[in-house]
């Protein structure tokens, strides 16, 4: 019997989530489990969903503790998005969006745990993540009553322009990408249209950055970008092709057998 990670006791392992299923949910189709295509080359089809789920990874009483903050986090950036943000406008352009009862600590703790579940995960669609010795770092941020998050970890966020009328599916979900900011270490996370770029790093980050993340006060800020000219819209057309090639390869498998 395998352990647990969150708690280290040997328990029979539930399918536990990295980055929750409503995130993956749009990319269903006909009530199949969508087949994510991780960053990886040469990961095969298989006849089990890619990356939705880790066998190995939480018994289910720690799944239960991780729920709430699961369920906040979804709330907020996917499923009543509309009624925690406002636009920001200037000049009639959509720049971005504030949510002014955004708990942005809890939102934090919701991508820090995230983040810690991709870190011990051994799903090959979370393998960019190793937080190494932060990993203890983030487990200890989680939790709290109220949440307080380390200063290690912080995060901005941006949110795909809803002008763009480009037919790529921004609820593709890329597997989470590394990055430097101004020699800042952190990890990209795609949750849909929302992108978030969190650090895990004792340097904070610079301006202008500093002021629009969630450790910041003042109200919860989402920059809008434009996916069109952006670096992420070839990356994300070839997930999408991928993804499809991937489907379809599925399915033929599965008709064979
Ligand atoms: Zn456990």
């Amino acid at each position: 019997m395998k352990c647990c990670r969150f708690c280290g006791a040997e328990a029979s392992l539930i399918k536990a989530h990295v980055i929750p299923e409503a995130f993956f949910r749009p990319l269903r189709e006909g009530g199949e489990s969508p087949l994510i295509v991780a960053g990886a080359k040469g990961i095969l089809p298989k006849r089990a969903p890619i990356g939705i789920y880790d066998k190995e990874l939480l018994c289910a009483s720690c799944e239960a503790r991780f729920s709430p903050t699961d369920s906040y986090g979804v709330d907020v950036l996917l499923t009543r998005f509309t009624n925690h943000f406002e636009p920001v406008r200037q000049d009639s352009q959509t720049v971005g969006y504030a949510g002014l009862a955004v708990d942005k600590i809890r939102l934090l703790e919701f991508l820090v745990s995230i983040l810690w579940r991709a870190s011990a995960s051994s799903q090959p669609f979370y393998n960019t993540v190793d937080l190494g010795v932060q990993e203890q770092t983030a487990k200890g941020s989680l939790f709290g009553s109220p949440p307080i998050v380390s200063a290690t970890f912080d995060a901005v966020l941006s949110v795909w322009s809803e002008s763009d009328d480009d037919r790529i599916p921004t609820t593709a979900l890329m597997n989470p990408h590394r990055e430097q900011w101004d020699g800042v270490n952190a990890y990209r996370l795609y949750l849909g249209k929302v992108v978030a770029y969190i650090k895990v790093d004792q340097q904070q980050f610079s301006e202008p950055f500093a002021s629009l993340s969630l450790q910041a006060s003042g109200p919860c800020v989402l920059v809008a970008r434009s996916l069109t000219g952006s670096n992420d819209i070839k990356a994300m057309r070839k997930t999408a092709l991928t993804s499809e090639a991937n489907r379809q390869a599925f399915h033929a498998a599965r008709k064979r057998t």
